[in-house]
């Protein structure tokens, strides 16, 4: 009874997981001959549905959901698939196994991309994907030697609840710098160039994954604020990029965002409250931020803090240097 119970509960889970992961994909298979029996188009319909999500996922951007599949025979021998196209040869789908077509769909779709690769430390994993053919290999490894580097240091000090599982996907077609969503890492193939000592964006960006805030857990500037103070604190190499915390002046505001947020709390950490950012980030993350929070810990309002800064701004700083090491 009891197992009869659990294998209900197994099956009942797996089709959670199943429904959910193919909310947002759908597959069209084309075949007008009508050449595939319907064993062999429920286990193309299973695959698809097991590697195209994870697929786009790594894909990143503007990946397309819908998919059409098409049998073209004298087109491949075997299976072709990119964002939105899946082509399968006839005689090469028969009486497949799903296993096999799952491995080989994976395969044609990592195809896609100019470099796939698993690297895996002291339990901390990171996938790099590269759409970009023209990647400096010293870039792609310095952002990868940065993410072993920091990411562990940074779980363990702020939320050691974070994955350990990372995904960097450096693209073409994004233009931004970077950003962070779920376990995943967009980097700008462009700004990678332009910028190709600026590696403490690994910092900024896998403080994001530690955060992990989810909806409306806090302002903005905070969010920021604290993964630029953090980049500053923890930041493997600021000297090497040139990256440094804007000196203060009239018309900052707290709310500034990203260095000059960050440069009050170094402030605030030297002359305030040692520790402050830490508690901040921690009620963020539990939903219990509110502007009370500043009062909490320091006796003060953020405003009044920030007019403390303005009247003595001075602040030591030290900025990590490759270099020095
Ligand atoms: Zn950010």
């Amino acid at each position: 009874m009891i197992k009869k119970f659990l294998v209900f509960i197994l099956l009942a889970c797996s089709f959670t997981a199943f429904a959910q992961r193919n909310r947002d994909f759908q597959i069209a298979i084309n075949d007008p001959a009508n050449v595939l029996d319907a064993e062999t188009k429920s286990n193309l319909t299973a695959a698809f549905n097991l590697q195209y999500p994870i697929f786009a996922n790594a894909d990143g951007y503007r990946t397309k959901r819908s998919v059409v599949l098409e049998v073209a025979n004298p087109e491949t021998e075997t299976i072709k698939a990119k964002a939105g196209e899946i082509k399968v040869n006839s005689d090469w789908v028969k009486g497949k196994s799903l296993k096999k077509i799952n491995k080989e769909l994976w395969a044609a779709l990592a195809k896609n991309w100019s470099s796939y690769s698993t690297n895996q430390h002291k339990g901390y994993k990171l996938t790099f994907i590269s759409k970009d053919p023209n990647l400096d290999p010293t870039v792609r490894q310095n952002l990868i030697d940065t993410y072993f580097e920091i990411y562990p240091t940074l779980v363990k000090t702020f939320n050691e609840k974070s994955t350990h599982d990372v995904l960097f996907v450096v693209d073409t077609a994004y233009k931004a710098v970077a950003e962070a969503s779920g376990n995943r890492i967009l980097f700008s193939a462009g700004y990678m160039k332009a910028h190709p000592t600026d590696i403490d964006v690994v910092t900024h960006e896998t403080m994001h994954i530690v955060q992990g805030y989810g909806y409306s857990a806090g302002p903005v500037w905070l969010t920021e604020g604290i993964a630029d103070y953090v980049r500053y604190k923890y930041g493997v190499d600021n000297v090497g990029s040139k990256w440094s915390l804007p000196a203060y002046n009239e018309k900052q505001s707290y709310k500034n965002s990203y260095r000059i947020t960050a440069r009050f709390f170094a402030w605030l950490e030297q002359n305030v409250k040692p520790g402050l950012i830490a508690k901040l980030d921690e009620q963020l993350r539990a939903h219990q931020y509110t502007e009370q929070s500043w009062v909490t810990f320091t006796g003060k309002t953020v405003d009044q803090l920030w007019d403390d800064y303005g009247k003595n701004p001075s602040v030591e700083l030290k900025y990590s240097d490759k270099k020095s090491k």
